[in-house]
């Protein structure tokens, strides 16, 4: 009899452990994908109708799709150190003024090693390299021999050797794609999937805009016979290279992809895509173009996420930012966050019990040079933007509907002004700035970065 019960409870031990692991996935590990300045709409998962991105879609699909996600800032250095460190740009310091980032803030790598992860990177350009700052606390950082930027296909290739070396336990990857910024120079077959004969006349254009290294920059921005407001044409072959680097950016995604699935690592892993930026595409004058202002086109960006306990099938609507991140997936991860006073919103709450986070606005900012700043304020229905410069200030405002920012300066919607403005004041009050130290000093390779990369005359 007493042997009967042990042999029911072994069986039933058994049952039990059986129906755990390993059908059961947990959130594990981290995958982190940053797709540099793919713009939300230009993704077939948010609605685009002819630029393909199968894997981005089918992801989309098996996880979640957040409809509003808004960039810290509108380029590359700050709104990647707003990611990794859970900061706006006003308290990492990484901006205009000083392109580094300080090691004041913890970065992600640097919270998931001290839990015990092997974090590991690959990036695509040095502005996000270590001679930036960008690798505090990775073991393994691949930023070596970057001439200015990589192709995708490369930085996928140090992802997948760094994964083949992996041993047992937690891992962090971050990997960082620059093709959809410019210059656009998509490999064969996608430089003509879009528009067979897009790449010549294109070409021409931007090998002025953006020359080698070596080649002395021509100081025109358009070639006079050329001008983007008036030649649909032009604007339309750009597009359709600008869209044939991203379908080969969901080619290196498909890669990394499948590359964790036969590990079986996907199963596990939280997995995230964002953009740092967006891009102008002909709005308001502007033709590729980001890291002038914090206009829609260049905040708004696609924002994705698989979580393995969480499953298929969620849209969230509420606005949410790249500082949203790393609380977030710290908690999927169930480490405490409690003692890092990461600045943006931990959204588990929302994702697995509908409860929105305590705030009702997001923050933009672009901080110039010493005199000029920007800084937005917005929600799901209204945008502010306040301009600084040294002499004066002025106020911008959009209902959302409209791409434009119209100036009011609170001439036209007093009202409106008046409340969004004293929200946003309240907030720069409030909000942590740091003075960044005088020791980072940018050598004349860095400097080349920014010009060729079409940033700085
Ligand atoms: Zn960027």
């Amino acid at each position: 009899m007493v042997r009967k019960h042990v042999f029911l409870i072994m069986i039933s031990l058994l049952v039990l452990i059986s129906c755990r692991s390993p059908q059961q996935p947990l959130n594990k590990h981290w995958m982190l994908f940053t797709l540099d300045t793919l713009r939300q709409d230009h993704v077939g998962a948010y609605g685009h109708s002819s630029v393909k991105t199968p894997i981005l879609d089918q992801l989309a699909r098996q996880g979640v799709i957040f409809t509003d996600g808004i960039a810290e800032s509108s380029w590359t250095i700050p709104s990647h150190a707003s990611l990794l460190t859970s900061q706006f740009p006003r308290t990492h310091g990484a901006t205009w003024r000083h392109r580094y980032l300080d090691d004041h803030c913890l970065t992600a790598a640097e919270i998931l090693r001290e839990n015990g992860f092997t974090c590991g990177a690959a990036v695509a350009a040095r502005i996000v390299s270590r001679k930036r700052g960008f690798e505090q606390g990775f073991h393994f950082f691949a930023d070596q021999n970057i001439e200015i930027y990589r192709s995708g296909n490369e930085v996928t290739q140090q992802a997948l050797s760094w994964f083949s070396q992996l041993e047992q336990g937690k891992f962090f990857f971050w990997a960082h794609y620059f093709d959809p910024h410019m210059p656009f120079n998509p490999p064969y077959p996608y430089h003509m999937m879009y528009e067979p004969s897009a790449a010549n006349d294109f070409d021409a254009y931007f090998k002025i805009k953006n020359p080698l290294p070596g080649e002395k920059r021509k100081r025109i921005k358009v070639p006079p016979r050329i001008n983007f407001a008036v030649d649909e044409k032009f604007l339309a072959r750009g597009l359709s290279l600008y869209h044939g680097e991203i379908t080969y950016l969901d080619k290196q995604i498909e890669k990394i992809i499948r590359m964790l699935k036969q590990k079986k690592l996907f199963a596990d892993s939280v997995i995230t895509f964002v953009a740092d930026h967006g891009e102008y595409l002909g709005e308001d004058n502007n033709h590729f173009e980001h890291g002038t202002d914090l206009g829609e086109p260049v905040l708004k960006i696609p924002y994705l996420m698989t979580i393995p306990t969480l499953g298929a099938g969620h849209i969230i609507t509420q606005p949410v930012q790249l500082t949203d991140i790393l609380p977030t997936v710290l908690n999927l991860l169930d480490l405490s966050t409690s003692r890092y006073q990461l600045a943006g919103r931990n959204l588990k709450p929302l994702l697995y019990s509908g409860i929105p986070p305590d705030r009702k606005h997001v923050f933009s900012e672009l901080f110039i040079d010493e005199d000029t700043s920007l800084h937005s304020i917005r929600d799901s229905e209204m945008k502010l933007v306040l301009k600084s410069t040294k002499n004066r200030e002025t106020i911008l405002l959009s209902d959302l509907d409209k791409t434009d920012l119209i100036r009011d300066n609170g001439l036209h919607n007093p009202d409106t002004v008046q409340h969004y403005n004293k929200i946003l004041q309240q907030w720069m009050k409030q909000t942590k700035q740091y003075v960044p130290s005088t020791s980072f000093k940018e050598t004349e390779e860095m400097k080349q970065d920014l010009r060729v990369l079409g940033y700085v005359d």
